[in-house]
């Protein structure tokens, strides 16, 4: 079978993060998938046609993707960032599941990206910079028990943590009480960065504590990170703070006994 799909990510919005490896394979591409919003930040080519889909539509486009590789052409599906973080490549490994048996057979590529809380997080320094977990707090595919058991159990084990998804116009509530959570188990000094559509214009990076952070001051394009025991905040005349998690951590910054 001749046909190829390229995953390709596109970094959290700077042209200039966009890999060498994402430009080529989107420029080798017959066909383009993806989002409205994504597929805007590619260069138009007169010889590709594209077929924009809603935000919400994963498994559709994903099956339409590969129906259009499977015939023969060179197709490509874009996602923000990394698409393995929250994105397409799942959505297209679960259409390859579920789907004919030739859509196995066709040639897969994933194409990695910056991913937004790299991004976010170089923008303050460091706070990654020890052993961190990750999490979605979009309930629209997982109950949100299970969220809160996930968000408890990491700060419990010590992790700083990176929220995506925290908001957004049908899930209001979801983050005010994901910080209610952890107030009830992190120091209130522990530090809180908000990370607004970093790499786009109107980007906007806030350093704040777990006691004032605000989900009001969240929205769709936001990337939390809420530090560990051990990610500690430095001030500097004149500059924005740097936020750093140790990575020699004394015993005691390494979480809470559960
Ligand atoms: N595949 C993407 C994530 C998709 S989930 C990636 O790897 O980045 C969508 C969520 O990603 C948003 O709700 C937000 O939390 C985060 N996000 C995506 N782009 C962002 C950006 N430029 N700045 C901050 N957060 C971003």
């Amino acid at each position: 079978m001749s046909g190829h799909l390229a995953v390709i990510g596109l970094g959290p919005g700077d042209a200039r993060t966009l890999t060498p490896e994402a430009q080529a394979a989107l420029a080798g591409a017959e066909a383009l998938y993806g989002y409205g919003g994504y597929l805007d930040r590619v260069p138009m080519r007169e010889s590709q046609s594209r077929h924009a889909s809603d935000n919400r539509q994963e498994g559709s486009r994903a099956a339409a993707a590969l129906a259009h590789a499977a015939a023969g052409a060179k197709v490509a599906i874009v996602s923000g960032g990394d698409p393995g973080v929250f994105a397409m490549a799942a959505a297209v490994c679960e259409a390859i599941a579920g789907g004919p048996p030739a859509w196995r057979c066709l040639d897969i590529t994933v194409v990695p990206g910056v991913t937004a809380m790299l991004a976010v997080a170089a923008r303050v320094g460091a706070p990654l910079g020890h052993d961190f977990c990750v999490l979605s707090l979009s309930d629209n595919l997982k109950p949100w028990e299970l969220i809160e058991r996930r968000l408890d159990a990491a700060a419990r084990a010590g992790f700083a943590i990176a929220l995506y998804n925290p908001i957004s116009r049908a899930r209001p509530w979801q983050l005010g009480k994901a910080f209610d959570r952890l107030r009830g188990l992190l120091p209130p000094a522990t530090p809180v960065v908000f990370g607004r559509a970093v790499g786009r214009a109107d980007e906007r990076v806030t350093v704040t504590t777990l006691a004032a952070a605000d989900a009001a001051s969240a929205d769709m394009a936001t990337l939390l990170i809420v530090g560990s025991r051990a990610t500690h905040v430095i001030e500097r005349p004149g500059r924005s703070p740097l936020v750093y998690t140790s990575r020699s951590a004394p015993g005691r910054d390494e979480g809470t006994p559960a």
